[in-house]
């Protein structure tokens, strides 16, 4: 038996084999040591072997998401076949003696540079699907790809790094739990764990070896087991089926109130990451959608999702909840959040970039589009929108311009929608302290304390080597959130908590005190905050009234 330890992203108990996923290696040999003809062949049969992914992912796509977005992967197969493409590969092949995988990577970025380059909307959107499909076919010959993330049995995923487009996109029934070598414990990844109620661990020096042989993921003792001896095996299961238990013994608190012991109630919601999420908020309980954290479809989809395509998932979303609030979070790309299609330029500082509301405002075509599904969503059921990252009034009041801009384009088409509340995200040292001005725009703030905590301590959440520096509890982040709590209520605005901070039970008496009207958790996290809002008695030992 061996022993790895990590940082643990979530308390629970993972068994069953490792499965070690390696991304496919940039750097290509340039010159081969095969005939041109030989590494033709070698194309040719990469190239047939990435149109068969194609269409297992057509199939999968039109099966989940329907045929408009299905019908990506389709124009992916075409382009393989595309002759001018091929042609260039062979070029390449034929004149520099190159190895296939370098001509196809060449002939990726300089057909991708050709259609960024174009006038046409529809060819300079192909610019990124050029890429991705020679980056298939990189994939294909260099022996990596989607069927090796996947495991055909469900395994504890083993990799260098995830991206969060790479989460978003695991087939989570397959899934048991997830390691990682890099990646900090306050990252997307890590919250797409959360929400996914996953056990993961980053910060494990992982050998190869490890692959196929049976582990024990311990989230709650930060480790790793390889080969685990029998007894431990046994125990570890034990405790697994205990923590199942704990969960059925928690669903005895479904349709409960939350209130306090002494008559105060708060709202519980969940925060979800795309569509499909919807059935675990039902599952736990919570009493609304506090974040719909947008960007993912747009991480899931291979081009910018439509109105339409948006429109159905958010409806699907709205209508499934059922009259309960759904708050949706415009487009919060940019960061570590990335999607090629948005060819966003490499940054040297990306959290303080290009990001969020930044892109929505310079990009007002694309911004709009989501802006006018989410109206047209909210004729299903209850609907609130809030906007990411905000630092000024102006920025405020020019998405609102944008809304109405929207609204009038619906009407004008005939289409309905209903009464939209807008809020904001409070993740900004500066909105904070602009906390009484911009509750005059808005109805209500959200407390977005992973990014609040980031800015405010000048800490990379993104930096592993960071983590024992972010303190979530510290003074200068809790008052932050007293001051926004304060100065939304004295403007009329509703205060909630949609950060991890949230669902931090040793801070839930503190938050109720400080007087947050919502706390918006993973949807696992629902029914534990709701068993420690119960208990609590607010009337007792009023000295404990927020110091912070
Ligand atoms: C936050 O910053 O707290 C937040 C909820 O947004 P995200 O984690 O998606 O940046
Ligand atoms: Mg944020």
């Amino acid at each position: 038996m061996q022993v790895a330890t990590g940082k643990s992203i979530l308390n629970g108990i993972a068994i069953g084999p490792l499965r070690i996923y390696k991304k496919a290696e940039t750097q290509t040999t340039v010159t081969s040591t095969l005939t041109p003809e030989e590494e033709y062949a070698r194309f040719d049969a990469a190239r047939v072997k990435a149109q068969e992914q194609l269409g297992v992912l057509y199939e999968k796509a039109l099966e989940e998401v329907g045929e408009d977005n299905a019908s990506i992967f389709e124009i992916h197969q075409m382009m393989l076949d595309d002759d001018d493409y091929l042609d260039a590969v062979k070029g390449i092949i034929d004149t520099q003696n190159a190895t296939a995988e370098y001509a196809v990577s060449t002939t990726g970025e300089n057909f991708s540079a050709a259609f960024a380059a174009m006038e046409d909307e529809y060819m300079r959107a192909r610019a990124a699907d050029v890429k991705d499909i020679s980056h298939r076919v990189v994939n294909v010959l260099l022996g990596v790809g989607d069927e090796e993330m996947m495991a055909d049995q469900p395994a504890i995923l083993v990799a260098d790094d995830l991206t969060p487009s790479e989460t978003v996109q695991l087939d989570k029934t397959k899934l048991l739990g997830f390691i990682t070598r890099h990646g900090s414990s306050n990252s997307h990844t890590a919250i797409l764990a959360r929400t996914m109620n996953i056990p993961a661990l980053v910060g494990v020096d992982f050998q190869d070896d490890w692959d196929g042989k049976l582990a024990v993921l311990d989230g709650y003792n930060h480790c790793v087991y390889i080969d685990p001896a029998q007894e431990l095996l046994v125990a570890m299961e034990e405790k697994r089926s205990n923590d199942l238990k704990q969960e059925a013994l928690l669903q005895s608190l479904k349709k409960k109130p939350n209130v306090t012991l002494d008559g105060r109630e708060i709202k519980v919601y969940a925060n979800i990451g795309n569509a499909g999420d919807v059935g675990l908020v039902l599952q736990n309980d919570a009493q609304g959608i506090g974040l719909f954290r947008s960007e993912f479809i747009y991480l899931d989809s291979q081009d910018y999702p439509s109105e339409d395509q948006q429109f159905m998932l958010y409806k699907r979303v709205v209508e499934t909840m059922a009259g309960k609030k759904v708050i949706i979070r415009t487009l919060d790309i940019g960061a570590d959040k990335q999607a090629s299609y948005f060819e966003l330029d490499k940054e040297e500082n990306p959290a303080l970039g290009y990001r969020a509301i930044r892109i929505c405002l310079t990009r007002k075509e694309v911004f709009k589009t989501q802006l006018r599904a989410i109206l047209r969503a909210s004729a299903f059921g209850t609907v609130s929108v809030m906007f990411p990252m905000i630092i000024s009034v102006r920025e405020v009041r020019d998405a609102k311009e944008i809304m109405e801009e929207c609204k009038a384009e619906l009407q004008e088409r005939g289409v309905a929608f209903g009464n939209v509340e807008i809020g904001i995200m409070i993740e900004t040292p500066a909105a904070v302290l602009l906390a009484d001005e911009l509750a005059e725009e808005v109805e209500f703030f959200s407390l977005g304390t992973n990014d609040l905590t980031q800015y405010t301590l000048a800490i990379d959440r993104q930096n592993p080597k960071l983590d024992n520096f972010y303190d979530s509890h510290h003074p200068a982040v809790l008052r932050m959130i007293k001051h926004t709590i304060e100065a939304g209520h004295r403007h009329g605005c509703w205060v909630g908590i949609c950060g991890e901070l949230g669902a931090d039970q040793t801070l839930t008496e503190t938050f109720l005190r400080m007087g947050v009207d919502e706390l918006s958790v993973s949807p696992a996290a629902v029914l534990p905050l709701r068993k420690i809002i119960r208990s609590l008695d607010l009337s007792l030992d009023l000295n404990k009234e927020t110091q912070v």
